[in-house]
């Protein structure tokens, strides 16, 4: 196992949408060892495979005493209830928005193996199942952020040390910005 480096804002391998695993081999479970250490060692909730630069469909995730992950995931969503809190991301360190999320989510896609898996979540749980399905789709959480939040992120992601140590010039995406719920 091996704790890869987080790709941080900026890097343009966080907004292109991954690509659906279709080998089922040993590179795929290390893929997820890795990951899975680096979230561990990171202490985060989840972690997608394009945050170490792998633009698969992979995430794992460890959050309120739920841990595992999902390969080619896709959400399902059983209610229209929704929650309000503060979400955070570990390729935008230490900075948190309240983020407005589905309450409840299902998750299903498959293992390591290619056997089928599902992970029912809410509160917590279900916010860290959205958030990694977005990484896989090129989204970051701050587009799921109201206008005035999002202004106030991207100042303080201009100033954050990580990026000034980057030496990376953080700009606001020229396209426009998705709505809460796609
Ligand atoms: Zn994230």
């Amino acid at each position: 196992m091996t704790v890869r480096q987080v790709r941080l804002f900026g890097d343009p391998v966080l907004t292109m949408a991954a690509d659906p695993v279709t080998d089922f081999d040993r590179s795929l479970r290390t893929l997820v060892r890795d990951l899975t250490e680096t979230l561990r060692d990171q202490r985060g909730s989840g972690l997608a495979a394009p945050q170490i630069g792998v633009p698969l469909r992979v995430f794992v995730f460890d959050v309120d005493g739920v841990r595992g992950h999902l390969v080619n995931p896709a959400l399902e969503f059983p209610s229209d209830e929704e929650q309000v809190g503060p979400e955070g991301c570990l390729s935008i360190p230490g900075l948190y928005y309240d983020t407005r999320r589905r309450l409840h989510a299902v998750g299903r896609g498959l293992d390591d193996h290619g056997r089928p898996a599902q992970v029912v979540g809410t509160a917590e749980v279900a916010r860290c199942l959205q958030h990694e399905t977005d990484h896989l789709d090129g989204v970051m959480f701050l587009e799921r952020l109201d206008a005035a939040t999002r202004r106030a992120a991207m100042r303080d992601i201009r100033t954050a040390d990580w990026a000034a140590a980057a030496g990376r010039r953080v700009k606001v995406s020229p396209h426009p910005i998705r709505g809460l719920l796609r």
